[in-house]
């Protein structure tokens, strides 16, 4: 069943997104902190005619990371080359995308915690000094040889900075996060999206989608997506705060954007464990989803609205979770 509360891309959804990604620095809405930052790094790469430092982004799917860096690459004029770690499982996979890197390039490896051994310790002498070193021959013959590569950028995106060796970490220049939007900012991108996607769509409108879009701009426009078809099924000239609430009723998705495993997540720790704090493992048990994709997208998003705590001792639901799910949080059941 489709879940359109999904961070990741899903199969196609790729292409279509293409034409409402942002193409320029000032078309990019939000992560202030990450836009002050690159921007002076622009400003002093263009300035002396210097390549940009490489790049480490890192933080839940979905918020703007290859968009990030193919922003990067139009501003600073060069091409940006796409790809993602399990598509350079063979050494000589990523020695292709090097040796044809232009000067200055950008070359994105997504999901890059995941890279084999091998390609990584190709990338380490490239991102260094720009250089290949490659082994040539076997056994007592073996003979290494230096190739020189056009100075590039490497931006690699993650879900989890962490997870990277820190011989690959240390060799990033700059490294961070992107954060969840706030709705006021994913507001600005739906009005946006809609604008490019001939929608009618009113302020209030747009804000019922931000709402419910789990702080994620991919979620954002693809809510879009569904409240136009339903507008124009029923005929609706604008897409104003009822339409875009009955249109994503109609479509199951929770008025804070929470999804089944958000809500399974904490009726457990609420019902079976009067609040908590239950261990991550148990809470991975009860819902069926391994720990990883619990603590990387179901738990930022759940704490950045204020509904789970972390503790040492477990995660705990909070009087506002009670409440959303329709349970009497513990101090007012109390008196
Ligand atoms: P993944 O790692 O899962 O591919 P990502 O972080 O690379 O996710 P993007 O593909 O860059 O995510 O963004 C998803 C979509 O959200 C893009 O198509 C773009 O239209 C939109 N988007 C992302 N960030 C912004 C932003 N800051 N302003 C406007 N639109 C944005």
């Amino acid at each position: 069943k489709e879940n359109l509360l999904q961070p990741e891309a899903a199969v196609d959804e790729g292409k279509q997104e293409e034409s409402i990604r942002p193409q320029r620095f000032a078309d990019y809405i939000g992560q202030k902190d990450l836009k002050d930052v690159l921007d002076i790094a622009i400003k002093a790469a263009k300035s002396r005619g210097e390549v940009l430092d490489h790049l480490l982004l890192y933080g839940p799917p979905g918020l703007g990371k290859t968009t990030m860096a193919m922003i990067l690459a139009s501003e600073m004029g060069v091409n940006c080359k796409i790809t993602s770690a399990p598509a350079l499982e063979r050494p000589r996979d990523i020695v292709g995308l090097l040796v044809n890197l232009k000067p200055g390039d950008v070359l994105f490896i997504d999901e890059i915690h995941r890279l084999s051994r091998m390609s990584e310790e190709i990338l380490y002498p490239a991102m260094e000094d720009y250089r290949l070193d490659i082994t040539i021959g076997k056994g007592s013959s073996t003979k290494t040889r230096s190739l020189p590569l056009s100075k590039f950028t490497l931006v690699g995106a993650t879900t989890r900075a962490g997870a990277l060796s820190s011989p690959l970490r240390d060799r990033f220049g700059l490294i961070q996060k992107l954060r969840f939007y706030e709705v006021d900012e994913l507001s600005k991108i739906v009005l946006r999206s809609a604008q490019l996607l001939q929608t009618n769509i009113t302020e209030d409108g747009a804000a019922e989608v931000a709402r419910r879009s789990r702080g994620t701009p991919r979620i954002a426009n693809r809510l879009l997506k569904r409240v136009r078809d339903y507008a124009e099924v029923k005929s609706f000239k604008e897409v104003n705060e009822q339409v875009a609430a009955e249109a994503l009723q109609l479509f199951q998705v929770d008025p804070c954007g929470l999804d089944w495993t958000d809500r399974r997540m904490l009726s457990v720790i609420i019902e079976q464990f009067n609040g908590g704090p239950v261990g991550l493992e148990t809470i991975a048990a009860a819902t069926g989803e391994d720990t990883q994709t619990i603590e990387e997208v179901y738990e930022p998003y759940l704490m950045q609205i204020g509904y789970l705590s972390r503790t040492t001792r477990g995660r705990v639901a909070t009087p506002t979770a009670y409440k959303h799910l329709g349970f009497k949080p513990p101090n007012e059941q109390l008196s």
